[in-house]
């Protein structure tokens, strides 16, 4: 698979060649640990398991990155208003982002270093900086002077012909318009606050340091790809450049930069300031499934504003069951072994489907992908195919070969999604089981009428202990069917 991505830096569509395919270097900014994850973070965090995703399909070795932001302005205030230490006040918040993540069925990735455990990288970049005359001191603190770094706003292409020299900020965020010289070093204001004693004094790192420090700590070199949501852009991104090709000028720091677009809620962008955002966990308890919220999240382009709905979390539901249920039809009808395959073994997935009506598809659906990651594209192809799939099981067109062959399709498919089951469904389920399943979903609607979620919430849960899962409609529950 050739790969062609929309690079922000020279804002055009490029191959994509690695420095070496057996390595590939990718770095993507994390979350900030104060609160849970909202579902906006996670389309970012979605986002970088499709490239992942899409890149070990298309025959890549990776070595990814994600860091954990454990201390910042934030953080420091909500540790001093809770009366913890920054540790206590961030690790349940670490927690609840690794398990989301896992709920998510996002792939683990090589490396999540934490800022507090990247402070002495943080102040060897600074060093390297002051030797080369881009940091200068004010009251006890350390700034990057952004005039002395000529490609200062090339990666966001902004203006900077009115900065204004010498103007400079504390705060880790900023708007665009406000171009000025960003903190390197912080020194400790309060008694109470989190700081650190070293040759710069006692205080605490800027925080677009932290992603520079920690690429030089795990890589010791430049990247190949780096990711982040659009906000992140400016001024962090370019921040990041600045420190890293300030600090290094003899490398290219990042190859390929990738920015994803927002989650918006009624137009705007879901954000924890503005509080028009929903959690993992808010979603869950309205009744949907994280599958359907995966789905959803993936489903638009990566550079395209997604608008969140709860009406596209049931239209993604229809779309997940039509998948779901196209590929059960082919297993009950084929009664033969197959073996899973994961995507180290893709091109031998690839292989085994010979046919030449269904292998169109499956390139149609990869070459979608490798172009910029267009998803919305690739689920065409797939539709497609479920089309041509169905048409094919009415009228038994297909042999064994055949269904065999769209099963390895559906993993090709799913290497992406990772939303499918590949166990054949239990087809019998005996008449006292079904009683008893329709007198508890008799009971959670009772519970559910007298506001009693609580236990219409322990009602699902212990049906899906036994394998039953509830489908759920804005009347009610309709219909169960068993879990894969
Ligand atoms: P934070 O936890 O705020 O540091 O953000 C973690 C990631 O989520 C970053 O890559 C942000 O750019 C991204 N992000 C924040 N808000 C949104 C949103 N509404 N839609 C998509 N990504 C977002
Ligand atoms: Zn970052």
């Amino acid at each position: 698979m050739i790969f062609k991505f929309y690079n922000t830096k020279t804002a055009k569509k490029e191959e994509f060649i690695p420095s070496n395919p057996n390595e590939v270097k990718i770095y993507s900014c994390g979350p900030t640990v104060y609160n849970f994850a909202h579902i906006g973070n996670i389309r970012s965090f979605l986002f970088v398991d499709v490239l992942r995703r899409a890149l070990k399909l298309g025959g890549f070795h990776l070595n990814q990155t994600m860091n954990i932001t454990d201390i910042d302005d934030k953080i420091i205030r909500e540790a001093i208003a809770g009366g913890v230490s920054v540790e206590e006040f961030t690790k349940p918040w670490t927690d609840a982002f690794f398990e989301d993540l896992k709920s998510l069925n996002i792939q683990s990735l090589e490396h999540y270093p934490k800022a507090t455990e990247s402070i002495g990288d943080m102040i060897s970049i600074v060093g390297k900086l002051k030797e080369k005359g881009l940091a200068y001191e004010k009251d006890g603190s350390l700034y990057y002077s952004i005039q002395k770094f000529s490609k200062y706003g090339k990666l966001s292409h902004i203006d900077v012909s009115g900065m204004k020299s010498g103007a400079r900020y504390d705060a880790d965020e900023y708007e665009k318009e406000d171009v000025r010289d960003f903190v390197l070093w912080k020194n400790r204001k309060t008694e109470g606050e989190k700081a650190w004693e070293s040759e710069l004094g006692i205080g605490r790192p800027g925080w677009h340091l932290e992603c520079s420090a920690m690429i030089r700590k795990i890589y010791n070199s430049g990247i190949d790809i780096h990711t982040g949501g659009i906000d992140l852009l400016f001024p962090h991104h370019e921040n990041e450049v600045a420190l890293s090709e300030g600090a290094f000028p003899e490398e290219t720091f990042v190859g390929t930069w990738l920015h994803c677009e927002h989650l918006l809620v009624d137009g705007e962008k879901m954000s924890k300031s503005k509080g028009n955002f929903y959690t993992l966990r808010d979603i869950l308890a309205k009744g949907y499934d994280v599958k359907q919220i995966r789905y959803h999240l993936i489903s638009a382009h990566y550079r395209s504003k997604l608008n969140f709905s709860l009406k596209k979390l049931d239209e993604s539901k229809q779309a997940l069951e039509r998948l779901q249920n196209t590929l059960f039809r082919i297993m009950s009808v084929l009664d033969f072994n197959w073996d899973k395959l994961d995507s180290s073994q893709s091109d031998l997935l690839r292989e085994r489907i010979k046919t030449e009506r269904i292998r169109s598809f499956v390139i149609d659906f990869e070459a979608a992908v490798a172009d910029d990651l267009n998803i919305p594209k690739a689920l065409a192809a797939i539709f497609d195919f479920v089309r041509e799939v169905n048409s094919g099981l009415d009228s038994n067109a297909w042999d064994n070969n055949n269904l065999t062959e769209m099963i390895y399709s559906f993993q090709v498919f799913d290497q992406i999604l990772g939303l499918l089951s590949f166990e054949k469904p239990l087809e019998t389920i005996d008449a006292n089981d079904k009683t008893n399943i329709e007198e508890k979903i008799a009971e959670r609607i009772m519970a559910k009428q007298n506001k009693d979620f609580a236990k219409a919430d322990s009602i699902r849960k212990e049906l899906l202990e036994q394998g039953i899962q509830l489908l759920d409609n804005k009347d009610g529950t309709t219909s169960w069917k068993r879990n894969q």
